[in-house]
């Protein structure tokens, strides 16, 4: 069983995860960095706590010499802040792990100048061995997907099929407020039913037949639009999009939708007339997309962010208020 409440560790062992993947018969064996590894293969979202022996005035979070390496403690806290300074990131940080790990795969390609120099000026900073270097390389090679699973495809495949089923029947369909401008975007970009990654070409396709289907706003990655989504977590109904950060921009995009068209999570309103207040009270996606820019950042966000409106939405936006009176 992986711990429930997350677990704390050095920002070291993050890497050793790596080097463990990459071949590294130390590390594989090493118990607590496979704890770590089981924890987080079993729990991608597990939130992990960074520490390292920093002092000053982020002490507080300190935990010890005790997970020290045996080089000695200048070695031990140079790598830690060397690794949080790759990951943007403070000593005593808690994120989920996908994102943590997400961050190494894209930021530390080698671990030159922070587990080894190009110079031995002492014992004490004598670094990896090259067999260790090169381990890390290898595990690095191997992706992240080495560590945190794709979503199996007879999987994904088995919930669009269940949850189309469902959207058929129910008396109101469930749509988490922003993806309904998602929709938009992806007429425009001529994407139609039928659509491997979310149910939402075929709740078009069906309002198109049907406008006055009922359709309630629903909060997270609901199982009806995203149930066959490759970034969908189900244990937390979460949105893991964009390397695991995709959930904070995503609600905050539902939140700016439902204030735009006067709603709140629950509301049920008649798909013609809730397009129609889309068409009318949301013109362009910049307002509702927009993430102010900056990465690495749990806010980043790779669709929409941008400087200016998505012409895709502008695109489906004529296309649909015309097929819908
Ligand atoms: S899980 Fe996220 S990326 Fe996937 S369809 Fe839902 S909101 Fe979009
Ligand atoms: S620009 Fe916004 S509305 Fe369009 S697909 Fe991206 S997140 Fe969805």
């Amino acid at each position: 069983m992986p711990p429930k409440n997350g677990m704390k560790i050095r920002p070291y062992q993050l890497l050793s995860v790596v080097c463990a993947l990459g071949g590294d018969s130390a590390e594989a064996r090493n118990p607590n960095i496979k704890k770590l590894r089981e924890a987080v293969r079993s729990n991608p979202d597990l939130p992990l706590t960074l520490q390292c022996n920093v002092n000053e005035v982020f002490r507080y979070q300190d935990p010890g010499p005790g997970g020290d390496t045996p080089e000695g403690a200048e070695f031990n806290l140079r790598r830690d802040l060397e690794i949080l300074h790759k990951l943007n990131l403070f000593p005593g940080a808690t994120l989920p792990a996908r994102i943590i790990f997400n961050r190494v795969w894209d930021w530390i390609e080698d671990v030159t100048g922070i587990c080894s120099y190009g110079r031995t000026t002492a014992d004490a900073w004598t670094g990896w061995t090259k067999a260790k270097q090169a381990s890390y390389r290898r595990g690095h090679r191997r992706g992240i997907a080495a560590l945190i699973p794709l979503r199996p495809a007879r999987e994904m495949t088995a919930d669009k099929k269940r949850s189309l089923a469902e959207m058929v029947s129910v008396g109101a369909v469930d749509v988490r407020p922003h993806i309904l401008l998602c929709s938009l975007c992806q007429y425009g970009a001529g994407t139609r039913a039928p659509f491997a990654e979310d149910n939402l070409p075929e709740l078009v396709q069906m309002i198109l037949k049907k406008p006055d289907i009922r359709i309630r706003m629903a909060p997270h990655a609901d199982w009806m639009m995203c149930a066959p989504c490759p970034y969908r977590e189900a244990g937390a109904n979460a949105c893991v999009n964009n390397k695991g950060s995709g959930g904070l921009p995503n609600q905050m995009r539902d939140l700016r939708v439902l204030q735009k068209l006067g709603l709140t999570f629950g509301s049920i309103l008649p798909a013609r007339e809730l397009y129609r207040r889309i068409f009318k009270r949301i013109p362009g996606t910049l307002e509702i997309c927009r993430i102010e820019p900056g990465r690495p950042s749990v806010w980043w966000t790779g669709c929409g962010a941008a400087e200016a409106d998505s012409p895709n939405f502008a695109k489906g936006r004529k296309l649909l208020m015309k097929l819908l009176g």
